[in-house]
């Protein structure tokens, strides 16, 4: 790809030195923002009309002018993208992006490497970047059964392994919230100095028992952070999401912390977990949209803490790079593993209910959809019209909900959270759902989230591997009957979000007006001949563009 500078046509140069003044008006400054236009891209729109058009125009953060030449001025930058598939930017209607830029040590994220020698070959080039010593970790949103290919058994690298791939830096993995994990040498000898059990083969034992020894040694690491290392760990994340293409993240939170040796992964501290992000954004600095649910769990039924953020915070408050929308994805009292109605929960959802938030669920076994979909219809029939219908309550992941249900929420004016990644890297044949041909046959809004980065990966081109395929990590084919097309697929990652974020008059579709966001992709997604099912999973981003700003590739090397 070529970029050129000052690109006139001879037309538009003639009419301006035909100008009085004309001298004077080509040596005015160009007004502050972008002025960039794509031009020779396969531009998918992904409007109500799915237009595909071969140019766009940005003018400072905003899509000016989609398909036809607007002509450049001499403050245009032209980006000839030859022929490259361009997409709206990605939205991750539900994930983790803040406990993932917590994390301690450098992160690395696990989730691509299909052998353990690739997943070797990942933490050695991180290794690379960083002065010896320095911490390589990745912790959650990777699974054994994506690094070793069938026939052999799943599992992780050994410490022997680590120590031939990362001599001179200590490395930590771990799976999911609470482990297993296994380190290196390094790691080992600083964990022991911690009387933390390591095995011979640096293995340390996970398991939800806790304390366990895999969540003594993540209080060991986080003991180590320092407020510059969860900025900078905040920006990597973001990084890594612009390179796949991600320009917009809705955080569900974490589970708010205990202060005790039983936080996992998923565990915050509530009061100050959002201050790197909020430092980052003060500076200008984030490079992806962030959207933020605030995620409450009491157990006390008059829910105090709920009540406080209701009555002293603002929903839907912010600015287009940050912005509060709600709360979810737990509302009050309920547990991560079986939703229950409880007192608090009731209480809770009505209190949302009344302060005209919006709120999110998540649903996870058989019976959690039912639980709460059925109590969002006791405190919509109890409420003045039009009760919780213009709210958007969202029901996420839903991998097992019924089309009567799906109804039901639909009356109540609500939606559905889908995820695909989890169930590529852990999905059986039993576990598979979400339908998401029944859904979106259905009519009720359903939008694409990975749930990253803790049980599931991040990668949107993983989930959509998943969506299109019904194909897990081992290439078994266990949700054949509810796979979608390939573009009904990506709408559900692009335009069908701007449903989940409130803002689908900005963001979500390449259409003037929007937030200027898009991803130009190394490897055509639509062409089922030139990229096979197998390689939606190594699609990735060549150039991000988030509001106008370039925030992942360089143009000139298109
Ligand atoms: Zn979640």
């Amino acid at each position: 790809m070529k970029r050129r500078h000052l690109a006139l046509s001879f037309a538009s140069l003639a009419a301006i030195l035909a100008l009085p003044g004309a001298a004077r008006a080509q040596d005015a400054p160009c007004a502050p923002g972008a002025d960039l236009l794509l031009v020779n891209g396969r531009i998918h729109t992904m409007d109500a009309d799915a237009r595909v058009v071969s140019s766009v125009h940005i003018l400072g953060d905003r899509f000016a002018a989609v398909g036809g030449d607007p002509g450049p001025t001499r403050c245009t930058e032209v980006i000839d993208l030859e022929g490259r598939t361009v997409v709206p930017g990605l939205i991750d209607n539900h994930n983790h992006i803040v406990l993932l830029g917590l994390r301690p040590g450098h992160d690395v994220r696990l989730e691509n490497a299909r052998s353990i020698e690739a997943a070797l070959e990942t933490l050695a080039a991180k290794a690379a970047q960083l002065p010896p010593g320095e911490w390589i970790t990745s912790i959650g949103g990777f699974d054994p059964s994506h690094l070793v290919p069938p026939p052999g058994e799943p599992r992780l690298p050994t410490l022997d392994e680590l120590d031939r791939a990362v001599p001179d830096h200590p490395v930590y993995l771990q799976i999911s919230f609470a482990g297993p994990a296994v380190t290196n040498s390094a790691g080992k000898a600083f964990f022991e100095s911690r009387d933390i059990d390591v095995g011979a083969d640096g293995s340390i034992a996970g398991g939800f028992e806790t304390p366990n020894p895999s969540t003594r040694a993540l209080h060991a690491l986080r003991a180590l952070q320092t407020f510059e290392d969860r900025m900078r760990g905040t920006l990597d994340a973001m990084r890594y999401a612009a390179s796949l293409g991600l320009t917009t993240h809705f955080d569900q939170g974490g589970f708010p912390a205990t202060g005790t040796p039983a936080d996992g992964a998923a565990h915050l501290d509530p009061s100050s977990a959002y201050d790197a992000l909020l430092r980052l954004h003060r500076g200008g600095r984030l490079i992806n949209r962030v959207r933020l649910n605030f995620l409450h769990m009491e157990d006390d039924p008059a829910t105090p803490a709920l009540r406080a953020r209701l009555e002293n915070a603002f929903p839907e408050s912010g600015d287009d790079m940050l912005r509060v929308v709600g709360i979810g994805e737990f509302t009050a009292g309920s547990s991560p593993i079986v939703m229950t109605a409880t007192p608090a929960w009731e209480n809770g959802t009505r209190l949302v209910a009344e302060a005209g938030w919006r709120n999110e669920n998540h649903s996870l076994t058989p019976t959690d959809f039912q639980t709460i979909i059925d109590g969002w219809q006791r405190i919509h029939e109890s409420l003045p019209e039009p009760g919780i219908r213009p709210l958007r309550w969202v029901l996420a992941h839903a991998p097992f909900i019924t089309r009567e249900y799906v109804d039901k929420l639909r009356a109540l004016g609500g939606g559905v959270s889908v995820l695909g990644g989890w169930r590529y890297i852990s999905g059986t044949a039993e576990q598979n759902g979400p339908p998401f041909r029944m859904l979106v046959d259905s009519g009720i809004p359903v939008g694409m989230s990975s749930d990253g980065m803790q049980i599931s990966p991040m990668n949107p081109w993983l989930g959509l591997y998943y969506v299109v395929t019904g194909k897990n990590a081992r290439g078994e084919a266990i949700n054949a009957e509810q796979t979608l097309d390939r573009r009904t697929a990506l709408r559900l990652y692009t335009a069908a979000n701007g449903w989940f974020l409130n803002e689908e008059d900005a963001i979500g579709s390449i259409e003037p007006g929007k937030y200027a966001d898009l991803a130009v992709l190394d490897r055509d997604y639509f062409d089922e001949r030139a990229t096979p099912d197998d390689d939606i999973k190594r699609i990735r981003s060549l150039l991000t563009i988030v509001g106008g700003r370039i925030v992942h590739g360089r143009p000139d090397a298109l």
